[in-house]
């Protein structure tokens, strides 16, 4: 132990609190919001700086390309002996500015301000994925013996369908991941938990009617209205059927989106064929999505059942992204704990995280643990005038960097 706190000392000896806010700023002033109609609405800008950073540093970088456009970048440097892979994860898009009028700061001005950093994905999330890159370069800087790997992953698509991420894990630098540090913004909490998420797709389908004869047709927009009825029972009966998450509280079930006809014109005097609901359901440890769409199925056929002659369909419109929970005594958890205790001389803070992140694919398609840790306020994601507080930026710089050294030389 006594020897990895000198291992960090010497690390941080080359961890320099303005090149994690320079290496920031730069990644922020480059806008990659997912623009499909765009020929540079993607992540492949910010990647090349990404790349040629890591590469400089003497890392070495596969770049995997997951669609046109849209690359992966995996750096990672090569310890003294074998050992397990640490791998550091940031996603590289970021979602969309909004309206920039209602910005106090430029969306991609990376300005500081009373020590803050402000622009989108100051927070959510360069700041982390810029505090982790410094911070692994910095492992290798100090000329500290360590076993295995530290590995830098700056994914594309988190925002969207976690491409990036479900691409990754399933190439062999992913497979060799053995544990992850998910680089989201957590206040700096240790989260050992996340929610997880399905968006579900029901289908009513009623018989069109002339609005002057509704007994001639079934009206698919009364039996929303008894779905809909009924779907605040069926949150009170799957919140009892789970133990309640002392980070994540209770799930949720909240009809989201409400359409009726389907196709075709509105017309006031016409009954249409079918509407359509869309369902965000927000998993925690201990509720399965199979178990939650079950009970929206079931609540169909409840539905049917009153309403003769319509029929019900649910689906789930993307694979749904279960919630994920890692215990404490994991190693990469312990790495940092350790780490936060030995930078901050504080106990560490716990937490859950609201969302489902990449690291949820690395945990649910692969079965690497993960524990998310990063700076910026948890809330302050797709809001205006995101922004990072620059202390808690360079505190988890130097946490990933404390958290690399412990994990990788206690096996050294
Ligand atoms: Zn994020």
């Amino acid at each position: 132990m006594r020897t990895a706190k000198k291992a960090v000392t010497q690390v941080l000896a080359h961890l320099h609190a303005d090149e994690v806010v320079a290496l920031t700023q730069r990644l922020v002033r480059i806008p990659s919001v997912f623009r499909p109609s765009a020929p540079d609405g993607n992540e492949s800008a910010v990647a090349r700086v990404v790349a040629e950073w890591l590469r400089q540093e003497g890392f070495t970088v596969e770049v995997q390309e997951v669609s046109p456009g849209r690359p992966n970048v995996i750096g990672w440097l090569e310890g003294a002996a074998s050992g397990p892979t640490l791998c550091f994860e940031g996603h590289t898009d970021v979602v969309t500015e909004g309206d920039p009028r209602e910005w106090r700061h430029a969306p991609w001005g990376a300005v500081l301000e009373d020590g803050r950093l402000y622009g989108r994905g100051a927070a959510d999330m360069k700041g982390g994925l810029a505090a982790a890159m410094v911070a692994a370069a910095a492992v290798r800087r100090g000329r500290v013996r360590f076993a295995g790997r530290v590995m830098l992953a700056a994914l594309v698509d988190e925002e969207g369908g976690m491409t990036g991420a479900r691409h990754f894990v399933r190439t062999p630098l992913g497979r060799s991941v053995g544990a992850a540090i998910i680089c989201e913004p957590e206040q700096n909490e240790l989260c050992l938990e996340q929610k997880g998420v399905f968006w579900a797709r029901v289908a009513i389908h009623g018989r069109m009617a002339h609005g002057a004869m509704p007994y001639a047709g079934v009206n698919p927009i009364a039996v929303v209205g008894s779905y809909l009825h009924a779907l605040p029972g069926l949150e009170r009966r799957i919140r009892r059927g789970v133990p309640r998450s002392r980070f994540l509280g209770v799930p949720h079930v909240t009809p989201t989106i409400c359409q009726a006809p389907v196709a075709g014109v509105a017309q006031n005097n016409v009954i249409p064929s079918s509407a359509e609901l869309r369902v965000d359901v927000r998993l925690v440890p201990g509720l399965g999505p199979d178990t939650a769409v079950a009970a929206l199925e079931e609540l169909a056929r409840a539905t049917e059942a009153r309403w003769p002659g319509s029929k019900i369909e649910v689906e789930t419109i993307e694979p749904p992204r279960p919630a994920t929970r890692v215990p404490r005594s994991e190693p990469v958890v312990r790495a940092l704990a350790w780490g936060v205790r030995v930078v901050t001389e504080r106990r560490p803070r716990f937490g859950g995280v609201p969302g489902s992140t990449d690291g949820t694919i690395f945990l649910t398609e692969a079965g690497i643990p993960i524990v998310t840790f990063g700076p910026g306020d948890r809330e302050i994601p797709h809001q205006v005038d995101e922004h990072v507080e620059v202390s808690e930026l360079v505190e988890a710089a130097r946490c990933y960097a404390a958290a690399a050294v412990r994990f990788l030389s206690a096996r050294a």
